[in-house]
């Protein structure tokens, strides 16, 4: 499935760098298999003040993500003035992690690993990563030895409060770098775009290696 947008609009478009930028970093990350089907979203920001953050748009294919399938959207996710189309749903969801973090970019995959164990551990709030050198990759954590807390939040459709959650998690911990939805995927955010990614390859490295030592219980609806 494709966006149905045709590059032919490319010359038009404004922020060309970062456009392009973001189609290199989430095709990568699509052939890795963590946006299958359309999932995912990714932005990268563009202002503090007024808030405004390159977006993918809704239902697109994100392995083949090209500049033009990529929004301005504000403060609460909405177009932003002079654009078209309809933002994700959970486009929401980057503005608020912005505005709280500052980062540069926010980045959401959907992987097999992390779906499992976010519904697995959801009714702890989520589980610790610990004893792996990869945890280095993380920003701040300088030693194998760490133990970094990744939360879950239970799914939603409900964006505005999903945000008022996240909004909590991210006092409650100001080294955060990522968290979970219940059976959906996985949030993170950096800051820069080269430091998302690698977020993205860390966390989901390290969510394979838990998934595969952790007994899941049976599916029972
Ligand atoms: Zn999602």
């Amino acid at each position: 499935m494709t966006s149905g947008m045709t590059d032919d609009r490319t010359d038009d478009l404004t922020h060309q760098p970062q456009r392009e930028s973001l189609c290199r970093a989430v095709a990568e990350l699509g052939a890795q298999g963590w946006c299958q089907g359309t999932g995912g979203n990714f932005s990268v920001t563009l202002s503090q003040d007024p808030l405004r953050l390159l977006c993918t748009r809704s239902g697109v294919d994100k392995r083949r993500l090209g500049p033009a399938d990529l929004m301005l959207i504000g403060p609460a996710g909405e177009a932003a003035p002079g654009e078209t189309g309809k933002p994700s749903a959970e486009a929401a969801l980057h503005s608020r992690i912005v505005e709280l973090t500052g980062a540069a970019s926010v980045l959401h995959v959907h992987s097999v690993a992390n779906t499992l164990l976010s519904e697995h551990f959801v009714r702890e709030g989520g589980f610790a990563l610990r004893g792996y050198e990869m945890l280095k990759g993380l920003r701040g954590v300088e030693t194998h030895e760490s133990a970094v807390f990744v939360p879950i939040l239970a799914n939603s459709q409900d964006i505005p409060s999903l945000s008022e959650e996240v909004t909590k998690l991210h006092a409650a911990h100001s080294d955060l770098w990522g968290f979970l939805l219940s059976g959906h995927g996985l949030y993170t955010w950096g800051s820069s775009l080269e430091e998302a990614k690698r977020h993205v390859e860390i966390f989901e490295f390290l969510f394979e290696c838990t998934a595969r030592r952790t007994p899941f219980r049976p599916f029972v609806g």
